[in-house]
């Protein structure tokens, strides 16, 4: 079985290019040089030396003991959360900002939900000194003032989406549309392992800096690269991508993706794509959404900004396919707990997307012996209003 990226962008029957006519040149121009462009030494040097200097990698990867004591296996944590901005999002901005110079474009755009990925290519931007545009729903701007905030003082403009439910998905349509009407100096920013070919493998490639570092990580720590389960939280997936990629081969790996449950499964108010979803096609690429019996995205629902995206990558709607990774679930209540109890015992503040991965611990039969590595995705600075209200701190 082959779980990367053929040479169209499919994954099994996953994936592919669904765009207007009018981004042709664009996702042309990408689709033929991504591939020489990150092979290229010069282009490798760069994006080592700025993940290494600038953003701080490598991430360490930390034995949880108190937290291993508590599940009955040896939990490591891959502390993506320690990279400057505060996730994994910043080794994709990274990437692709180095993509657009040599491209030669000069200005940049991106979508963002709760601002994470809004944050992270401003920054780049402001490193390359490159204009850079933002597009965000009106709602998301309300709701992550801080972030909005941040993206102003590092020189990106903010723009609102304010069709349809005014969030993320509202604000990768304002994205691909400013595209389309800006095509020849502009270059799209896409934040998770979704949209059309190439996105989600040059993606991809880009987090699997993530498991590339594991795996001499853990052969330094336990003298095996392998380790049998790797969890992390899927949103659009880039973080699990990034973390599954180079044992995706290695099936003696389990591999294990959570999605947020929001309220519960069956509440109608959740972001479980792989339960809740049918094949489709989103934002250019066909991949397993939610939607109605027509075919109307249904809006999904999480406590966490950075999971509430109707649909997952290609890549992951394969893995779940062939099953070849593991779906489960955690719904708010499941992922609030769990963020405190990591708080508590290893005195790490999680994200509350990252929560959502720590809080299957409690959902798997772990051999004493078994080695577990959970992608600490983020910190939870950003989300400390939403820790506060939800367990009365203030
Ligand atoms: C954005 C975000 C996610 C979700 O995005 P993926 O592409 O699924 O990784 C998860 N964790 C954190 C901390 C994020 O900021």
């Amino acid at each position: 079985m082959n779980y990367h990226a053929n040479e169209k962008g499919y994954y099994g029957e996953f994936g592919g290019s669904f765009v207007p006519e009018m981004l042709y040149p664009n996702m042309e121009e990408l689709q033929e040089n991504y591939l020489e462009i990150m092979a290229d030494p010069d282009f490798k040097k760069e994006f080592q030396g700025l993940l290494k200097d600038y953003v701080g990698r490598p991430s360490p990867l930390y034995l949880a003991e108190r937290l291993s004591d508590k599940y009955k296996a040896k939990i490591y944590l891959k502390r993506e959360d320690l990279n400057h901005t505060g996730a994994h999002k910043i080794n994709n901005t990274i990437g692709q900002i180095l993509v657009a110079k040599r491209l030669g474009k000069k200005r940049i755009i991106a979508e963002t939900g709760a601002g994470q990925h809004g944050v992270a290519t401003a920054t780049v931007c402001a490193l390359a000194g490159l204009d850079c545009t933002v597009y965000m729903g009106e709602i998301d701007i309300a709701r992550q003032a801080p972030n909005v905030a941040r993206m102003k003082m590092l020189g990106a403009r903010v723009v609102p989406a304010t069709s349809g439910s005014k969030t993320l998905k509202d604000a990768t349509n304002e994205a691909i549309r400013a595209w389309i009407n800006n095509p020849v100096d502009t270059h799209y920013i896409i934040g998770s392992v979704v949209g059309f070919h190439p996105y989600p493998d040059m993606v991809a490639r880009f987090q699997s800096v993530i498991s590339e570092e594991m795996k001499w990580q853990l052969k330094e720590h336990e003298g095996t690269e392998n380790p049998n389960y790797v969890i992390a939280c899927v949103g659009g997936g880039s973080n699990a991508a990034g973390a599954f990629y180079h044992y995706l081969d290695d099936e003696n790996v389990k591999l294990v993706a959570v999605e947020a449950a929001g309220k519960g499964v069956n509440s109608g108010e959740s972001a479980a794509t792989s339960i809740l979803g049918k094949i489709g096609i989103i934002h250019g690429s066909k991949t397993i959404l939610m939607q109605t019996a027509d075919g109307q995205i249904v809006e999904p629902y999480s406590i966490s900004a950075g999971l509430d995206y109707p649909g997952v990558g290609p890549q992951h709607a394969h893995l779940f396919q062939t099953r070849r990774a593991e779906f489960l679930n955690a719904t708010d209540d499941e992922a609030m707990e769990a963020g405190l109890e990591l708080s508590k015992l290893e005195g790490i503040i999680p994200a509350i997307e990252t929560a959502h991965a720590l809080a299957v611990l409690s959902k798997i039969s772990f051999k004493p012996d078994d080695i577990v590595v959970i992608n600490l995705s983020g910190r939870g600075d950003k989300d400390l209003n939403t820790y506060i209200k939800y367990f009365n701190l203030a």
